[in-house]
């Protein structure tokens, strides 16, 4: 696909925003996208990097570089970390946005899943706000076909003013187009005609108001539409992101100060201060990504589709979605306790006859007591137990769990039990962490990786210990006792 790939693997300098040219020519893309997207796989096809990749958020948490040619162009890509909005709420959001907004790409390819494409408009949108250098990449397109999803990307280019490719990461598929569209952006062959997205009227009047200052001190060095809509809706992060950035502070500037005073002023006549500008841009967002998708998604398998919800609305209802999860729950704890129980008495059946051999062994060599009593009793038949009560209950609740994980029905698990977490300032997602716990603690601890914030991570984290795993399960009565055989 005429990509020669050479690398210089991942590493980040000044939070990824350091990027080491070593020709002028090379020219830097960013790879930005929603988490799960398949963004590290489509770097690691063009890079022949091994970039992990895997299905949990906050999996790349620094910004990695590898480097491609294409048709003659030398690129440094940078595979950032996934986020789903440029308002930065957490640690790798903030990283993904400094990069797109600070770290000057010459083009930024926004990687899109094809089977929930609108959900990922929005990062699109707000990626467009910062610069009209964007190509979207709409992966798994496998799996869009699979549901009978289709995706017109003619059209959706044509709505979004930027070109659009489609791709299938996994095998490779669309790469070349990708990369060959790229070059059109850098090289300035291919004008784009960025999509924007319109506020409210009075939001838009105030954007005008602020809009003539604002740019006369960034001199082309942000998108001052942008930075508008940033010193409106005060995001105090950003402030300091942009005062570094730009080396001077834009809230320290009389003219502009008086223009943000007489936009809020408009703003609040009108009823919009705080988080309600907040909420009004965010939906803003929404709407238009919906009208976007509108002409340029169809679902030709529309009884696929129907079908998921009916199912959905069972499963997430408020009568039948937490007894169909206990029982559910139910049936799994039943088939792993019973389950288990079998094959835990063959498993300690049989090392605790090698843990008497090893009794008889011992004996035999005249080995003294304390030393049999460390080695078997203390080391051996530890281990044991361990196994026999502990491998065979895991082996059959993490393969149910995966089950009902590929069928769909965790994250519904999540979603029905989220405003009772929330209650507790926990998340949902902690009670498929806790599930987890049930099988095995350390597990269950190494899940929580999938919840985003920092704070809800760590309450998850550490009441994952009091889920009582199998591992602390009493050992049954039966089996032979340790003891050194008299005589
Ligand atoms: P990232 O979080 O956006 O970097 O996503 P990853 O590259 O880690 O991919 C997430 C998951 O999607 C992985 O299990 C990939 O194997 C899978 N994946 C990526 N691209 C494709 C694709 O084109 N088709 C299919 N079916 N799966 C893909």
């Amino acid at each position: 696909m005429g990509l020669t790939a050479n690398s210089t693997g991942g590493g980040a300098l000044d939070r990824g925003l350091h990027i080491e040219k070593s020709s002028p020519d090379e020219r830097v893309v960013a790879l930005a996208g929603n988490p799960n997207v398949g963004k590290s796989t489509v770097f690691n096809e063009l890079t022949g990097l091994k970039q992990h990749t895997g299905n949990w958020p906050g999996k790349t948490v620094t910004n990695a570089q590898g480097r491609c040619t294409h048709q003659g162009i030398p690129y440094i890509l940078v595979d950032i970390p996934g986020t789903y909005s440029l308002m930065a709420h957490s640690a790798e959001e903030e990283v993904a946005r400094d990069f797109l907004c600070f770290g000057g790409p010459d083009a930024v390819v926004v990687v899109c899943d094809a089977t929930c494409l609108e959900r990922n408009m929005n990062l699109v949108l707000q990626t467009l706000e910062i610069t009209g250098k964007v190509v979207v990449c709409v992966n798994l397109m496998d799996e869009a076909e699979r549901k009978g999803i289709r995706v017109n990307t003619v059209q959706l280019s044509e709505n979004l003013g930027v070109p659009v490719v489609g791709a299938s990461a996994r095998s490779g598929k669309g790469l070349a187009e990708l990369m060959d569209q790229v070059g059109t952006v850098v090289t300035g062959q291919r004008e784009c005609r960025p999509a924007k997205v319109r506020y409210l009227p009075v939001v838009e009047e105030a954007l005008r108001m602020l809009e003539p200052a604002v740019s006369a001190r960034l001199s082309g060095r942000l998108d001052s539409r942008w930075v508008c809509l940033r010193l409106l809706d005060c995001d105090d992060g950003l402030r300091e992101t942009i005062t570094g950035y730009l080396g001077f502070s834009l809230w320290e500037d009389c003219a502009i100060i008086k223009k943000i005073r007489q936009a809020q002023e408009l703003l609040l006549e009108h009823g919009i201060a705080g988080d309600r500008l907040k909420d009004i841009l965010v939906s803003c967002v929404i709407l238009r990504a919906e009208e976007l998708c509108m002409d340029a998604v169809v679902c030709v398998q529309g009884g696929y589709s129907r079908r998921d919800r009916k199912i959905d609305r069972v499963l997430t209802s408020k009568w039948a979605g937490i007894p169909l999860m206990l029982l559910l729950l139910a049936v799994v704890f039943w088939i792993t306790i019973a389950g288990a129980n079998l094959p835990s008495e063959l498993l300690s059946g049989g090392l605790f006859w090698i843990g008497d051999r090893l009794s008889d062994f011992l004996c035999w060599a005249g080995a003294p007591g304390w030393l049999e009593g460390a080695l078997v009793d203390g080391v051996y038949r530890v281990l044991a137990w361990v196994v026999a009560v502990m491998l065979p209950p895991m082996a059959i609740f993490f393969p149910l769990f995966t089950l009902l994980e590929d069928a769909g029905y965790l994250p519904r698990i999540a979603f029905n039990l989220d405003k009772y977490f929330k209650k507790a300032c926990a998340c949902g997602k902690q009670a498929l962490t806790m599930c987890m716990g049930f099988g095995c603690n350390a597990a269950g601890v190494v899940g929580c990786r999938i919840i985003d914030s920092p704070r809800e991570r760590l309450i998850a984290t550490i009441t994952n210990s009091f889920v009582p795993c199998n591992g602390r399960l009493p050992p049954p009565r039966k089996g032979k006792q340790s003891g050194r055989k008299a005589g």
